[in-house]
């Protein structure tokens, strides 16, 4: 690890290794600004190389907490996943490959199989910009946090409002519910990633999105997402209300382009503006929404 000079605090910052999460906070509260949580480490890393937070004294493990990297799935069939674990394991995970495919295609597309071996799923969403929050998001995630005595639970989408902060809570767990659609329904899911170039790259944009259809075409369920760069990921709630129960079609494809055009509250860096990153993320979603409606949009469905 390269960190500037002037970023070095006086000593080597320390590593502790608490094994609970009471003891994590008690650590955070004791040395507070001077002390970071940490878990893969890959995303602090690079904040501190390039001078965008300063590498503190001390560096409070979360890899030694048995609950923080654990992976259960409940009677409801809802997956527990441990935020600390890394994107590596829960790619090769057998119940994860099966019910959370698009969560391990997105993970695949996140930098290289190093990183991914350190990199984990809470620190993606605690970085409250990772492209595994589209995902989570369209899959209805749970957040569970903890200040060391209590456990709380809040939708993905609330807690990117108010995020928890690390000064206060650990993430204890993210929640994904993974029911098997209705019979008579045909389902479609979407990822996309669009970056500055092919592979190992980070995102300009990101889209992901889950369609129910039913036999006659009308929309069943419909959760769409967009996030990538600097932004924060967000659902399109409202398009998504309007588009339930109605049938695919050109006018309701048009309604949702412009609605996440819109909608989605894109940052301008150096390399892509707004504009461009709200067009990309309309034309994408739409597109997919366009592939559903060709697949299984009933009588109507266009046929090329
Ligand atoms: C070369 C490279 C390429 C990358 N490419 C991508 C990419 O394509 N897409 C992408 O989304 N990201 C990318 N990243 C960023 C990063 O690897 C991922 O976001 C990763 O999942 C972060 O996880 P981590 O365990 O390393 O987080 P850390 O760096 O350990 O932590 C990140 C933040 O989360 C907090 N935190 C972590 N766990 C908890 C917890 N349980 N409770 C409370 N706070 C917690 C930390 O305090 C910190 O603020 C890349 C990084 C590198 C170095």
């Amino acid at each position: 690890m390269s960190v500037p000079l002037y970023q070095l605090p006086e000593q080597q910052p320390s590593v502790w290794q608490p094994t609970s999460v009471a003891e994590a906070m008690r650590m955070k509260h004791k040395w507070g600004d001077d002390s970071v949580l940490i878990a893969g480490g890959t995303w602090l890393r690079t904040r501190w190389e390039n001078g965008l937070s300063p590498l503190p004294q001390h560096l409070i493990s979360l890899g030694n907490i048995p609950s923080l990297s654990g992976l259960t799935v409940d009677s409801l069939g809802h997956i527990h996943i441990g935020p600390a674990l890394c994107l590596a394991d829960l790619m090769k995970n057998e119940l994860v490959r099966q019910r959370c495919g698009l969560l391990v295609q997105a993970c695949s597309e996140i930098a290289a199989p190093s990183v991914r071996n350190l990199a984990s799923i809470g620190g993606n969403v605690m970085s409250r910009t990772g492209d595994l929050i589209p995902v989570l998001l369209v899959m209805d995630a749970q957040i569970i946090c903890s200040d060391g005595q209590n456990e709380r639970s809040l939708a993905l989408a609330e807690w990117l409002e108010s995020p928890i902060s690390s000064q206060n809570e650990v993430m204890t767990g993210i929640v994904v519910p993974t029911a098997a659609p209705l019979k008579e329904e045909s389902k479609y899911e979407f990822y996309l990633k669009v970056g500055r170039r092919e592979a190992f790259t980070p995102s300009v944009v990101t889209v992901a999105g889950r369609l129910s259809l039913g036999k006659d075409g009308t929309l069943t369920s419909i959760a769409i997402a967009a996030g990538g760069g600097s932004a924060v990921p967000a659902r399109f709630k409202d398009q998504e209300a309007a588009a339930i129960g109605q049938s695919l079609s050109k006018e309701l494809l048009k309604y949702l382009h412009k609605g996440v055009f819109a909608e989605f509250d894109a940052v301008a860096d150096d390399y892509a503006g707004v504009t461009y990153r709200k067009q990309t993320a309309a034309n994408l979603i739409v597109s997919e929404c366009y592939k559903a409606w060709q697949k299984g949009g009933g009588a109507d469905a266009p046929r090329s």
